[in-house]
C-alpha cells in the first residue's frame, strides 16, 4: 500500500515535469515576442499566391528622378550596364549643383551623353541681398549653356528650399515672391523644375504605437513645434501657388508631392494646373498597400505621371518598382528597400498606362519644352 501510493506521487511529480517540459517552448515564444522590437520584425509572407517574375520592364523607359549616384567611373559603367539589360534608355539626375560643382558631374557624365540628362540647382548665395534674382538667373543660364536640362530637385520640408548647393534657401519657399523671376525664366529658358515639397504624412503623427509607418516616421519625422516651419497643408499651398503664378514653366512635383496619403490632394493640382506633372519616385512603398485605388488613379492621371526611382542603382531596386507597377502579385515584402513592414501589392497597370508612365509622358514634357523654350 505504501510503495502503491509513493508510486502514484511519483508518477505525478513525472507528469507535472513534463507538462513543465512542454509548456517551456510557448513561454519562451511569449518571452520573445515581448522582446521584439518593431525594426527588427521582418515577416516573410506565407502565401502560396501566383507570382510574376518579371525579369525586365514591359516597354522602354526614362527614369526622371535619380542622382549621380555613381561613385567611379566603373560604378558609372555598371550603372549603364544595368541600363541596357533593363531597357531604360534615359536617367535623370537631379544633381542639385550649381557652378563649378555642376560643371565637373557635366564632365565625368559626358562618357553618356545620351543616357545621363543633367539636372542643375539654383543657387541661393546671396538671396537676401539686393539684386540676388539677377546673379541667380545668369548662374542658371550659365548651367544651360554648360549642359543643364531641367531644375532639380528643389526641395523644402517646412523650413525653407535646402536642396539646391552650395547655400540652402532658409526661409525662401516656392512662392515666395524673390524667387519669382527664377521660376518666371526657367519656363522661358524650357528647363522644368522638379520639386520636393514636405514629407509623407506619418512624418506628422504622433510616434506613439497609432503611428502606420512608424519606422520611417520616425527617421523622418517632422517636427512642427520648430519656428516658422510650414505645415503639409501650407507647403502643397505654396506650391499651388507658384504653379498657378507661372502658367509657363511645367514643374515636377516629386514623389506625388508626398501626398500618398491622400491622392486627391495632388490630383486636385493636377486637375487645376496643365503645367504641373508629379513623379511617382521614392513613393512604391506608400502607395503598395492600396492597389485598387491606385490602379484607378494612374488611369485616371495616365497623362501626368512620370516613372522615376530615387533609389540608388541597383538592379534589384528596379525589379521592385517593375513588380509593383506591372504585376498583380500580393502580399509581398521589401522590408529591407523600403523599411516599412507593410505588406505591399501589385497594381496589375494595362499596357497603355504603362508606356505612358515609363517613357511617352517624358518625351511629350521634352518635346513641348523643345518648342516653347530656349530664348
Ligand atoms: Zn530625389
Amino acid at each position: 500500500m505504501f510503495s502503491l501510493f509513493r508510486l502514484v506521487i511519483t508518477y505525478s511529480i513525472a507528469l507535472l515535469f513534463v507538462a513543465c517540459q512542454r509548456a517551456a517552448p510557448d513561454e519562451k515564444n511569449t518571452r520573445s515576442f515581448g522582446d521584439l522590437a518593431l525594426k527588427n520584425y521582418r515577416p516573410q509572407s506565407v502565401y502560396n499566391t501566383p507570382k510574376a517574375n518579371l525579369t525586365k520592364p514591359f516597354a522602354s523607359v526614362i527614369d526622371m528622378h535619380s542622382h549621380p549616384y555613381a561613385n567611379s567611373e566603373q560604378e558609372m559603367d555598371d550603372w549603364v550596364a544595368t541600363m541596357d539589360e533593363l531597357g531604360i534608355l534615359k536617367t535623370v539626375l537631379l544633381t542639385y549643383q550649381t557652378g563649378s560643382a555642376f560643371d565637373s558631374l557635366v564632365k565625368v557624365y559626358g562618357k553618356y551623353p545620351d543616357r545621363f540628362e543633367l539636372w542643375c540647382g539654383f543657387d541661393y548665395t546671396g538671396y537676401t541681398e539686393e539684386g540676388w534674382a539677377e546673379r541667380a538667373i545668369s548662374e542658371l543660364e550659365r548651367c544651360k549653356v554648360v549642359g543643364a536640362k531641367g531644375i532639380g530637385e528643389l526641395g523644402d520640408k517646412g523650413l525653407g528650399l535646402l536642396y539646391s548647393k552650395p547655400t540652402p534657401g532658409k526661409g525662401l519657399h516656392i512662392n515666395d515672391p524673390r524667387i519669382q523671376p527664377l521660376l518666371a525664366r526657367a519656363g522661358q529658358l524650357g528647363m522644368p523644375i522638379n520639386i520636393h515639397v514636405a514629407e509623407p504624412y506619418w512624418m506628422y503623427l504622433p510616434t506613439d504605437s497609432t503611428n502606420d509607418g512608424m519606422m520611417n516616421a520616425k527617421t523622418w519625422k517632422i517636427d512642427l513645434s520648430k519656428k516658422g516651419i510650414l505645415d503639409h497643408q501650407e507647403l502643397i499651398n505654396s506650391l499651388d501657388e507658384a504653379v498657378g503664378n507661372n502658367p509657363g514653366t511645367t514643374f515636377i512635383a516629386c514623389h506625388f508631392a508626398n501626398c500618398s496619403y491622400n491622392l486627391e490632394i495632388i490630383g486636385d493640382l493636377l486637375d487645376r494646373h496643365d503645367n504641373l506633372y508629379a513623379d511617382i519616385s521614392a513613393r512604391y512603398a506608400e502607395t503598395a498597400p492600396i492597389p485598387r485605388y491606385m490602379s484607378a488613379f494612374y488611369t485616371k492621371y495616365q497623362d501626368r505621371l512620370l516613372y522615376g526611382t530615387d533609389m540608388g542603382m541597383d538592379k534589384s531596386m528596379y525589379l521592385t518598382t517593375v513588380r509593383i507597377l506591372e504585376s498583380e502579385d500580393e502580399h509581398f515584402y521589401e522590408t529591407d528597400l523600403f523599411n516599412y513592414h507593410w505588406p505591399l501589392n501589385g497594381f496589375g497597370l494595362d499596357t497603355t498606362i504603362l508606356k505612358k508612365l515609363y517613357r511617352t509622358n517624358a518625351e511629350r514634357l521634352t518635346a513641348s519644352l523643345n518648342a516653347s523654350g530656349s530664348k
